[in-house]
């Protein structure tokens, strides 16, 4: 297929896209449609000369909005619709034709991801809706972790809640860990062991064997593992019960002062955005320091536990906003893992920049390397679906 895909990652009130040629040596166009279904719906986005441009969508839905991403389109017309899809459950171990059976199994999916998988369905509905004759692609956040054993799966509960219930860890970011793992394999040349950190308002890690994801740090929820923005990760599951008994707290309650309310947001008191974290700490702010201290500890401790899934490890990728441009988060880490063997490049490390690949070791034999790599989500969805649909085709 030449034609470009039509990424889709469908939120409730936004669409986020990019259309993505075959060929890199043509222009992506990306962007953004938000607060869809309030009066100053709006589409901000970037054409093929790198010119940013901004139209109000009065009070558009989802359809509206996707009928404007198309007109923004240059007159080029994609030839399949990739859609992010954040759960797939157990069913859905790679990327799927889109037909009512998907649309269903989805959607039964949806008690596991009340708040996206119903978002990424609308998205599914209004571009069937639109562009009929077009096949669609689900590509799904959870489908590369679907290669974990039980005992990385396996949560230490009755039987019955796994066997009727479908509890257990999913896992998630799948599309970033598998891009930038198979990225590491391409450009060092082998099938190795990897160990995968992406790190942005979302955070999580994952260890990667021959391609195949070993173990990762989320969850049955995009909650667990790491610190993030504004969501604690782990915590003492006890925590519930004792905050519902000793503050009165509720369910709904706890559930948004862990995911709204805590991580950096919550430990530093100022703000969620490593950036300001960083210049506060650089003029001594307590809480600021505590905030980046806690975050680099726990990624250190996550990888650490993880490597216990590789055979052998090969070396560790950075990723995601934090990941690809915090030089100070990425050295305090590998700091914390002595008996890794690593050998940091200073100053590699402090020149590697956004957008750009670099190794930032020293390139000692027998050492794991350490690589950031640019996550690039939309490509991986956008390759997924060509493959799928060449395979369908053939
Ligand atoms: P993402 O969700 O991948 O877009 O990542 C968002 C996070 O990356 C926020 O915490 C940003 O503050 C952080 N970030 C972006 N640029 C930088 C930078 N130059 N230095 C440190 N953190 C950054």
């Amino acid at each position: 297929m030449n034609e470009p895909v039509l990424v889709i990652n469908c939120g409730s009130s936004s669409i986020k896209y990019a259309l993505v040629p075959a060929t890199a040596d043509q222009p992506r166009l990306t962007g953004l449609a938000e607060r869809l279904g309030s009066d100053d719906a709006r589409l901000k986005g970037v054409d093929s000369r790198g010119e940013v441009f901004t139209r109000s969508l009065g009070n558009a839905g989802h359809v509206q909005a996707l009928e404007a991403i198309l007109e923004g389109l240059e007159g080029r017309r994609p030839g399949a619709v990739g859609h992010r899809i954040v759960h797939g459950g157990e069913r859905f171990t790679r990327a799927t034709l889109i037909d009512d059976d998907v649309v269903a199994a989805i959607e039964q999916t949806a008690a596991l991801a009340p708040l996206h998988n119903p978002a990424n369905l609308q998205g599914v509905a209004a571009t069937r809706a639109l562009f009929p004759e077009l096949p669609q692609v689900a590509v799904f956040d959870t489908a590369f972790h679907q290669s974990l054993p039980p005992r990385a799966y396996r949560y230490a509960l009755p039987e019955a809640l796994y066997r009727d219930h479908a509890i257990r860890r999913y896992g998630f970011h799948g599309t970033s860990h598998a891009y930038v793992s198979g990225r590491a394999n391409a450009l060092t040349g082998r099938t190795g062991g990897w160990l995968t950190a992406h790190l942005g308002n979302g955070c999580s890690t994952a260890a990667v064997w021959e391609g195949q994801s070993l173990d990762t740090s989320m969850g049955i929820t995009p909650l667990e593992g790491l610190v993030m923005g504004t969501r604690s990760g782990d915590v003492d599951p006890g925590l519930h019960a004792h905050l519902s008994r000793q503050l009165g707290w509720s369910i709904e309650e706890i559930d948004r002062v862990l995911n709204h309310e805590s991580g950096l947001l919550g430990l530093s008191g100022l703000t969620n955005d490593m950036r300001e974290l960083e210049a506060a700490a650089d003029e001594g702010h307590a809480g600021a320091m505590l905030a980046i201290e806690v975050f680099c500890y726990r990624i250190a401790k996550s990888l650490a536990a993880l490597s216990c899934a590789l055979p052998r490890l090969d070396g560790i990728v950075f990723t995601g906003g934090i990941g690809e441009n915090s030089p100070r988060v990425r050295e305090q880490v590998v700091a914390l893992l002595p008996h890794f063997g690593l050998a940091l490049d200073p100053e590699a490390n402090r020149a590697s920049l956004r957008g750009r690949e670099g190794r930032i070791d020293t390139r000692t034999p027998n050492r794991p390397a350490l690589w950031v790599i640019p996550t690039d989500e939309e490509g991986r969805i956008a390759d997924e679906t060509r493959q799928l649909l060449g395979e369908t085709l053939r």
